[in-house]
């Protein structure tokens, strides 16, 4: 599923990351720990595409990222890869179901406004291969009864709580089913009882969606929900 081997970066003589190579499988979930400043958002921006390694390769779903450029970059970003921040990063203008429906109103070029409605009325089996704007609404309305936030999801991102944000902050990365899922310190805001919460949802939307999750943290004691672990020296 993901392949990376022999990345190294660094910034001017910083060596950040060096020869690192590792795979994970399909549907595995793993940790990426390290003390602050060992490499991990650098890791998670080279496997996101968004940023590059100085060498080595990074393969994913069989497709080698250095070799995609602009325009096919972007969208392999938005077929294949769903991201997860510190901070929810939910725009303040919107509210949260609108924030989890704007990935689906971009790709299909379709207003946010009109799709009031966040209660499941069809069920969209995880199988099953969406194709359409209406279907993709239909599958966020689910991923709003998964992530337990159908509750507060017609305010605004101010007016929830930092789990209550992250949690919509999931369910707009899973709203396009990304077979990858990338997540930069999801916890890293959250006060322990809340981490866990967000950690177990982590797992259950995994195994449901059958994606494969990566994220970062510096806290070790998170490992115990993931499948493998992969730790940068400072
Ligand atoms: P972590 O996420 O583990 O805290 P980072 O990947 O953010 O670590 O950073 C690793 C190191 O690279 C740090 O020393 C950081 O200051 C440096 N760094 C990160 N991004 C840049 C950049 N764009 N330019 C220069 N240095 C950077
Ligand atoms: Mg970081």
């Amino acid at each position: 599923m993901v392949s990376v081997s022999h990345i190294s970066k660094s910034y001017g003589p910083l060596q950040v990351l060096r020869d690192l190579s590792f795979t994970v499988s399909k549907g595995e979930m793993v940790a990426v720990t390290g003390p602050s400043g060992s490499g991990k958002t650098t890791l998670l921006q080279i496997l996101g595409t968004l940023d590059r390694p100085d060498s080595g390769q990074v393969v994913i779903n069989g497709v080698s990222t250095d070799t995609l450029d602009g325009d096919q970059l972007a969208r392999f970003r938005n077929q294949h890869i769903g991201f997860i921040f510190q901070d929810s990063r939910l725009l303040p203008e919107f509210t949260a179901w609108e924030n989890i429906l704007l990935p689906a109103c971009i790709a299909y070029g379709v207003s946010p406004s009109g799709h009031t409605s966040a209660t499941p009325t069809d069920t969209i089996a995880t199988e099953q291969e969406i194709s359409t704007f209406e279907q993709t609404v239909q599958w966020c309305r689910q991923l709003v009864e998964l992530c337990n936030i159908h509750d507060c999801v017609m305010r605004q991102p101010r007016q929830l709580s930092g789990g209550q944000q992250q949690r919509v902050a999931f369910a707009r990365a899973l709203s396009l089913r990304p077979s990858l899922v990338l997540a930069d310190e999801p916890t890293g805001n959250l006060d322990p009882e809340n981490a866990e919460n967000v950690m177990t949802l982590l797992n259950k939307l995994r195994t449901i969606c059958r994606c494969t999750v990566i994220l970062s943290t510096h806290n070790l004691e998170l490992t115990r929900f993931t499948d493998s672990h992969i730790r940068l020296a400072s």
